[in-house]
């Protein structure tokens, strides 16, 4: 059956927002980029939703950047944020690779204009804090509601409930129902736990820490090294023995994003105090502290203007949560809760933003309870290989900056050297593209259509079989509510 634009569909989408014919209650916890745009994919899709958020709304700590990848933009621009993404970004064409100590420039990365217009979207910079911004906004202009300051103690698969409308029930204050529950709690998800096998473990540090900033241009106007980097507008790699710096220009006014990764070993050496078990995201770190981490370092420079929050992610390496979806149909996994990324590498945000659309997506199609098993199935088949994928990609990136001297470095260097003197034009055959040549194959996803080419190849034609099957078929199917206590 054709759809109509449904008013729900945000002025400037591109695609009007298909409404499902049966609505649900969707309790997402986590309000982070992968839980808002969870939330406001399900709740344009005629869906109502509630978040549930463990930090308060004026303690959220949003200083630094991010890459927004085309697979990524195309998402926002579809939700009608193109117009808005254009005003508070940068575009990203090149990326210069420079000697962290020495700050000599290796090689460069140039992405083409009409090799990104073949992506069908745009690879771009901007601030945390305004993507944030903007999904908060679209998520409660599609009626999502939010609590903030509720943090979630555990998640309890529930007791049969009838299967129609089921009014959130709140008892004793601090217990919530609902149809389906998301967990979009990051990478220490307590929602991932109930799905980890048993015995499985929690992780392991991999020893890296990532701490995340801004800085003013106006203060590094002042430098002329500093001045450079603003004034090319590039994305700045700077490479060492487990140790790099990202830095890059962010679409607002002033502001220019810095992101430095070190390992513990570089804190032992120079008998800095380790920052381990601080929490993501949450956790402040002294200025003073980093720059005795990259005090030999020729961009030290530009950590010594910092004048706002450092803001520390520990990247904890998780096993692969083979199982993002609960038994019972009615809990999921999403984003980093399902698949922890390295923090601030190229795909960390769009992972969560893809699977946000391709959930919200999928159920867009909802006529009826039996089909909730096969939706969440086809999200958890579309989503796992392709997050594990791009995963991979951004960590051989990652550790192509943080080589050690040796053989391996000097192939990085030489092939760098290469592609140099063959200008970017002439990209040449070397090691540094075999890492980058799967980037139109990332790029050029497009998570909407995931979900209508699977709906078109496996959902409509379940749906046909069940019709013509009538009475003969009746799948029976049971969807437990769950129970949270916060
Ligand atoms: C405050 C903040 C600032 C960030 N800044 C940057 C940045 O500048 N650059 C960058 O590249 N990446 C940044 N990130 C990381 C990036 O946004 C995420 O890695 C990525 O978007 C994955 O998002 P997520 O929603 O899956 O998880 P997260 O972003 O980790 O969000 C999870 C959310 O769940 C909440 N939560 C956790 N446990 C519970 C619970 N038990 N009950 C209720 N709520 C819970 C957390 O408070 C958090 O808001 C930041 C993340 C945060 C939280």
């Amino acid at each position: 059956m054709p759809f109509l634009p449904s008013s729900k569909t945000r002025p400037g989408s591109i695609v009007a927002q298909r409404q499902a014919t049966l609505s649900l209650n969707f309790l997402v916890i986590g309000a982070g980029i992968g839980g808002l745009s969870c939330a406001y994919s399900l709740a344009s899709s005629g869906h109502r939703v509630k978040i549930l958020e463990a930090v308060s709304q004026n303690a959220r700590k949003s200083y630094s950047g991010l890459r927004v990848p085309p697979n990524m933009s195309k998402i926002l621009t579809e939700w009608g944020l193109g117009e808005e993404l254009k005003a508070k970004t940068r575009p990203c064409r090149q990326a210069a690779f420079d000697d962290l100590r020495t700050n000599e420039n290796i090689g460069a990365i140039l992405w083409r204009d009409e090799i990104i217009a073949e992506t069908g979207g745009d690879f771009l910079l901007m601030h945390h804090a305004d993507l944030h911004e903007m999904l908060l906004r679209i998520a409660l202009e599609a009626g999502v509601e939010i609590r903030y300051g509720a943090r979630v103690a555990q998640v309890i698969p529930g007791e049969e409930l009838p299967q129609d409308d089921i009014p959130y029930r709140l008892v004793n204050g601090e217990i919530f129902t609902a149809d389906v529950i998301i967990g979009a709690d990051g990478s220490r998800s307590i929602v991932r736990e109930i799905l980890l096998k048993p015995g499985q473990d929690h992780g392991v540090e991999s020893g890296y820490t990532i701490y995340s900033t801004d800085v003013d241009t106006e203060t590094m106007d002042k430098d002329p090294l500093l001045k450079q980097l603003v004034d090319d507008q590039d994305w700045h790699i700077w490479m060492d023995d487990r140790r790099s710096l990202l830095s890059y220009p962010v679409g607002r006014d002033g502001k220019y994003a810095v992101h430095c990764f070190c390992h513990d070993d570089i804190h032992t050496k120079k008998t800095s105090p380790l920052p381990c078990d601080k929490p993501s995201w949450e956790t402040e770190w002294s200025k003073d502290k980093l720059l005795s981490l990259y005090s030999d370092c020729n961009a030290v420079r530009l950590l010594e203007i910092i004048d706002s929050p450092i803001i520390l992610a520990r990247y904890l390496v998780l096993p692969k949560c083979e199982t993002w979806v609960h038994e019972s149909y009615t809990i999921a996994l999403l984003g980093e809760a399902a698949h922890p990324n390295l923090p601030c590498s190229n795909q960390s945000i769009g992972m969560c933003m893809e699977d946000a659309a391709v959930f919200g997506g999928l159920f867009s199609r909802l006529r009826s309870w039996d089909q909730v098993p096969s939706l969440m199935e086809a999200y958890q088949d579309l989503r796992q290989e392709r997050t594990h994928f791009v995963a991979c990609q951004d960590q051989a990136n990652a550790d192509i900056t943080w080589c050690p001297p040796g053989p391996h470095r000097d192939a990085r260097d030489a092939a760098m050297q290469t592609d140099k003197q063959c200008g970017l034009d002439e990209f040449s055959e070397g090691m540094l593209r075999d890492q980058w040549d799967t980037v139109s194959e990332v790029f050029a996803y497009c998570a909407s259509d995931a979900a209508a080419d699977w709906w078109v190849c496996w959902g409509m034609l379940a749906e046909m079989a069940k019709r013509r099957a009538g009475d003969f078929l009746q799948i029976e199917m049971t969807v437990v509510p769950q129970v949270i206590s916060v």
